[in-house]
């Protein structure tokens, strides 16, 4: 079953049960204090919030979300996407914990043939919030789940809340068992790779306040209007439905990925490391086409940083599979023809999109010829005065600079056989973190665009940890 089919099956189900189907809201979320949408729910905060009344009772559609906090699992594991499409259902103040589990289950385990998505109810497995008595009754009793298969945990896995006072409440999560050859027994309490998680359903319930952590905090009384809001991965049940390995061989991702495998000439499922490498190819060209759809355009601040750290991370994992050549005229156009059926506007908004997206490819080529060149020499000075290690300032000197990645240092100074003082290197990024927090404070920057990371940090930072992905980069690639 094609991802456009599972999507088209959900809305048809929820529409026919009364649910207005609304397009997805942009991936440039309208709330300021978020970069992205990240799921289904940001465009209906005021509906939940009932700052806005909601044009009807129960919605429904397919929202587009870029989450950036899943960057280091991309490719390793099955399951998170960059970018991903989100299938939500809500309701206003209308049906409840029942309803919402009772369409959950209709729509996985009735067959395709009427219309479902054809789970086999053998392999799902749901968990609820430990307090939450009354979900439990409505999956053992009403569902008829075997207790077994349910199972309850804590305010850290199954309650929902902004982190704000305001609302909050339990939810209830479905998981597929991927068998044995995944992972142990024992349900998704125990292993989240073999137990995949598939659909959040959120039960808006209760007021929070006190808020003392993620999960410290005060349930102090009951909405007066309580909403449902859930959230369904398309890609997940897609690669569940093709029975593939995982998101990134489904059918709307995989054709990138075999994209470059081609253009890379080296297989796929020998090298866990290369294998990772291309997943993180397929998922970040079809990010940043996305992106550069919404709107976004790469630059050194804020989304657009996003977005060039996505490209750069793309162009950087095609030369760790061998290619040093540009491969994003083949791999952005390759995304478009895939993503194009759900997505018309990807082909009518090509030329501005594909311009944006080859443009960025040919200056962080140059970037990385320059800092080659310069790596070459700061090399042999090293060799030729007698040492085994870079100084940290060289590798230092480059990143800042010129914009070229630690860990392609490191990789150069290992075939050459030196090491770099990598101590000294954290220690200057250190120094410069603090530097550029302070800048960032006191000074609105206009940025010039020679250095990638120069600058960059505090931005970064603000959107979600530059350094942390910095450090993700040297692993993940
Ligand atoms: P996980 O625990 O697997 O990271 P999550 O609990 O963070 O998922 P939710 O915030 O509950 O996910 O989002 C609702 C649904 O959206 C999930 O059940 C999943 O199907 C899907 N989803 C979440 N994050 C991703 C992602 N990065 N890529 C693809 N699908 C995702
Ligand atoms: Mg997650
Ligand atoms: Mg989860
Ligand atoms: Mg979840």
């Amino acid at each position: 079953m094609k991802t456009a089919e599972i999507a088209q099956r959900y809305l048809t189900f929820f529409e026919k049960n009364d649910h207005l189907i609304v397009p997805s809201a942009s991936l440039v979320s309208d709330d300021p204090t978020l970069l992205f949408t990240v799921a289904g729910m940001v465009p209906m905060i005021p509906y939940l919030t009932g700052v806005v009344p909601a044009p009807h009772p129960r919605i429904a559609d397919v929202q587009k979300c870029i989450r950036t906090n899943d960057i280091e699992e991309v490719g390793r594991t099955a399951r998170h996407g960059t970018f991903f499409q989100m299938l939500g259902n809500w309701s206003f103040g209308d049906y409840f914990k029942e309803g919402a589990i009772r369409y959950a289950w209709e729509l996985l385990t009735s067959s395709e043939a009427d219309g479902g998505l054809g789970f086999d109810e053998k392999d799902l497995w749901v968990t609820v919030y430990e307090t939450d008595d009354e979900a439990e009754a409505i999956w053992r009793d009403i569902i008829g789940l075997k207790p077994e298969r349910i199972q309850r945990l804590g305010r850290a896995d199954n309650y929902w809340n902004t982190g704000q006072p305001g609302p909050g409440g339990p939810d209830s999560e479905i998981f597929f068992d991927r068998g044995p050859a995944y992972g142990q027994d024992g349900g998704p309490a125990v292993d989240d790779n073999r137990f995949l998680e598939i659909w959040n359903l959120v039960f808006m319930q209760d007021f929070i306040e006190n808020i003392r952590g993620k999960t410290e905090f005060d349930i102090v009384g009951e909405l007066p209007q309580k909403n449902i809001d859930t959230g369904m991965g398309l890609e997940r049940v897609a690669f569940l439905k093709q029975g593939v390995e995982n998101m990134y061989e489904s059918d709307q991702v995989r054709p990138v990925l075999d994209r470059a495998i081609e253009i890379s000439g080296r297989p796929y499922g020998e090298v866990h490391e290369d294998d990772v490498r291309f997943r993180v190819v397929a998922d970040h060209v079809r990010s940043s086409l996305m992106l550069l759809s919404d709107g976004v355009r790469p630059s050194n601040e804020g989304r657009g940083y996003i977005l060039r750290r996505l490209m750069r991370r793309t162009v950087r994992s095609m030369r760790l599979l061998g290619v040093d050549v540009p491969t994003f005229p083949e791999l952005f156009s390759t995304s478009r023809d895939a993503m194009k059926i759900a997505y018309p506007v990807l082909e009518t908004d090509w030329t501005a999109l594909s311009t944006a997206a080859f443009a960025e490819e040919e200056t962080f080529l140059r970037t990385l010829a320059q800092g080659s060149t310069i790596l070459d020499l700061a090399l042999d000075e090293t060799k030729k005065s007698g040492q085994a290690t870079l100084a940290g300032s060289e590798a230092f000197l480059l990143h800042d600079t010129y914009g070229f990645p630690i860990d392609l240092t490191l990789e150069v100074a290992e075939e050459q056989g030196l090491s770099v003082d990598r101590a000294a290197f954290d220690a200057l990024m250190q120094e410069q973190r603090i530097r550029a927090k302070e800048d960032a404070r006191s000074r609105k920057r206009q940025l010039a665009d020679v250095s990638v990371y120069r600058d960059l940090r505090a931005e970064g930072e603000t959107v979600f940890s530059g350094y942390d992905e910095l450090e993700t980069e040297s692993r993940v690639l």
